[in-house]
């Protein structure tokens, strides 16, 4: 049994197949599928869809790229739509969030700033509700963590993480679990290999973040969750470890960090 921490399946690359994907994800092990929002022009769409597939559950949040086009009341109409929200067990987390410091237009002010008072203030909402959040963390570590330290969430997923292995430290003593998938079934990715091998397997959590970070033998066509068990697989190869033993200790630490998906 696996779980799929970070997948976008409402993404349009799926378009009317995302129940026949969950289906065929779910007949190769694939347990549980978590969706993420990015803005909220989709919230509705991911609670749809994890009303229609039994194995999906979402998270609702704005995600860094989507901050140029975000206003300020979404951040109001977020945290309204959370004592609804908290009611619905598919509903296990606030992301996607975080920062994206690697593309120019994003990381220029204003837009810099903007980034980082709608990362701040969905922190402050996971906080208050006491949820886990779902973390974009691209060239953006060390100010991740920052907000962290200052606005304590009951932790959460680093996902596709791709830091050193003293910011993972850094993440794991704040609460949180790394999310690895398809970039460490590239041989030439060493640095995220070697980590995939060496941190503690309870830090670790999958994902495939479908339809995006396909896997080597796929790329570069379009990613999906029926990956997860194949790229388990690789995890398991690279920790020289039982495929068994990595699916349940992957499937356990989700859960142990969205307490909402164990119900
Ligand atoms: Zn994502």
């Amino acid at each position: 049994m696996w779980i799929d921490t970070h997948c976008h399946l409402d993404a349009h690359e799926f378009a009317d197949e995302q129940g026949v994907i969950a289906e065929r994800a779910e007949q190769l092990g694939v347990s549980c599928i978590v969706i993420p929002a990015v803005e909220r022009a989709n919230f509705a769409t991911v609670a749809a869809l994890s009303q229609q597939q039994s194995t999906c559950r979402y998270a609702l949040g704005i995600h860094p790229m989507y901050v140029p086009r975000a206003l300020d009341e979404d951040l109001q109409a977020l945290r309204d739509m959370l004592p609804t929200a908290m009611a619905d067990p598919n509903f296990v987390a606030i992301g996607e969030i975080g920062l994206d410091f690697f593309l120019p237009q994003l990381c220029e002010e204003p837009m810099r700033s903007r980034q980082e008072y709608f990362y701040a203030e969905q922190l402050k909402i996971a906080r208050d509700f006491g949820l886990p959040v779902l973390l974009h963390v691209r060239r953006s570590q060390d100010v991740i963590l920052k907000y962290l330290r200052r606005i304590e969430v009951s932790g959460g997923i680093a996902h596709a993480f791709n830091g050193s292995f003293q910011q993972a430290e850094t993440f794991v003593k704040l609460g949180f679990k790394l999310g690895f998938g398809g970039a460490m079934t590239f041989t030439r990715a060493l640095q995220i290999r070697r980590m995939a091998a060496e941190l503690p397997l309870e830090a670790i959590v999958l994902e495939t973040d479908a339809p995006d970070i396909s896997p080597a033998w796929l790329h570069p066509q379009r990613n999906s969750p029926e990956q997860l068990p194949q790229i388990g697989t690789v995890l398991a190869e690279l920790r020289d470890m039982d495929i068994a033993e990595v699916a349940r200790a992957t499937t356990d630490n989700a859960r142990a960090v969205m307490p909402r998906l164990a119900f």
